[in-house]
């Protein structure tokens, strides 16, 4: 099979396409004609199964290296599906650092759906084997964590596993599978929210699930055309459109962030700067600067930098995650997890990395003549 770069860009056809289109027709209708004599239609109901989307989700599958990939209508709505395979009186051990969403839907199952949620410092393969219980089927992590670039050992958590029915659920939203395969590492779920890196261009949302056992896509398929939570075919037609383009984006994005994070480093404003390691790809960089004023100062400057949630588009963002993106997470909950009031994220786009360390120079010493001002004042 082809190398990922070359899949991108050539699809797989839709078997029977009369017009041989070189890129993949949009399949936008609910339903398709059944033959009642003879000769069966594979497509009857855009909400069971649609042309376009079948073709992106065997992109999505051979990405990941899995049996089969599903498309959900957002990234939230993947991390459900996996959530679901646990059922009341079941837990689940979860990481202690995850994106807003998902710990509001670990507390809202756990309160009306009586799911057991452990959270625990995942980053260490012991405490989780620790955690286990004979009630335990899933072990969800984030890697890297988003916004603190945490990362997790999934081969670790997965030999820890081998052992145990428990299922090793990898979000992988922060890399995508051109940087990191968790199926590859030993886990059985890889998903992610492809609204992020995967669809590229903030015009959708999306989340997908990949796995590598046929009874559990069994499973996941059957909860998807029974919930309809299926991703609907313009979207997965926009979402293979901005894949044939996600190696060259995340090259040079990649390079932005590592621009970005070599110059926070090197800032008095700074305290500290949240970053992968070398050679691990990603284009979020997180950096504290110990006043959350003078974070939001940095933030309402800046105007190459939107300020969004979001992360992973061709277009720069800045973001205050504890009033954003991690605004469902609790005090409490950020206190346990150390999520920082001040933490700024940003999330680098294809802009040319001059112009975006220039206005970032600019806001930081905006922000610092303002600070000036306040103290002269008071
Ligand atoms: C954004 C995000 C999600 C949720 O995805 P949506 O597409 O916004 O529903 C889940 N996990 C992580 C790590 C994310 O960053």
């Amino acid at each position: 099979m082809s190398r990922p770069d070359t899949r991108l860009v050539q699809p797989p056809r839709i078997p029977g396409e009369p017009a041989r289109a070189t890129s993949t027709p949009l399949y936008q209708t609910a339903t398709f004609a059944q033959d009642l004599e003879g000769g069966r239609n594979p497509w009857d109901y855009s909400r069971s199964g649609n042309p376009t989307r079948d073709v992106l989700e065997e992109q999505l599958a051979a990405l990941d290296g899995a049996e089969r990939a599903l498309a959900y209508g957002s990234g939230i709505a993947a991390v459900s599906a996996a959530l679901r395979l646990a059922g009341p009186g079941d837990e689940v051990i979860v990481g202690d650092d995850l994106y807003g969403g998902t710990v509001r839907l670990l507390r809202d199952y756990e309160r009306h759906l009586g799911l057991g949620v452990r959270r625990v410092d995942v980053r260490d393969p012991l405490r989780v084997r620790d955690a286990l219980g004979p009630r335990t089927r899933l072990v969800f992590v984030e890697t890297p964590t988003n916004p603190r670039l945490r990362v997790v050992d999934v081969a670790g958590l997965a030999d820890v596993l081998q052992e145990h029915p428990a299922q090793l659920v990898v979000d992988n939203s922060m890399l995508s599978p051109l940087r990191q395969r968790p199926l590859e590492l030993g886990a059985d779920i890889a998903l992610q929210s492809a609204t992020k890196l995967l669809g590229g261009h903030g015009d959708l949302t999306a989340g997908v699930i990949a796995v590598s056992d046929g009874a559990v896509a069994e499973r996941l398929a059957f909860l998807r055309n029974a919930e309809g939570s299926a991703l609907a075919p313009f979207e997965a037609w926009l979402l293979l459109r901005g894949m044939s383009t996600l190696s060259v984006r995340l090259e040079r994005q990649e390079r932005n962030a590592a621009a970005l994070a070599d110059w926070l480093e090197t800032r008095p404003e700074v305290t500290r700067v949240h970053r992968v390691p070398a050679g691990t790809g990603g284009v979020v960089v997180s950096f504290e600067t110990g006043s959350v004023a003078r974070s939001r100062e940095i933030i309402r400057r800046a105007r190459l930098f939107r300020t969004t949630v979001s992360f992973g588009g061709v277009t720069s963002s800045i973001g205050l995650p504890c009033a954003m993106s991690h605004a469902s997470v609790s005090e409490a909950e950020r206190a346990t997890s150390g999520l920082a009031e001040d933490l700024v994220r940003i999330s680098t786009g294809l802009e040319d990395a001059r112009d975006l360390l220039a206005d970032l120079e600019r806001a930081f010493l905006e922000s610092s003549r303002k600070e000036e001002t306040a103290d002269c004042l008071a």
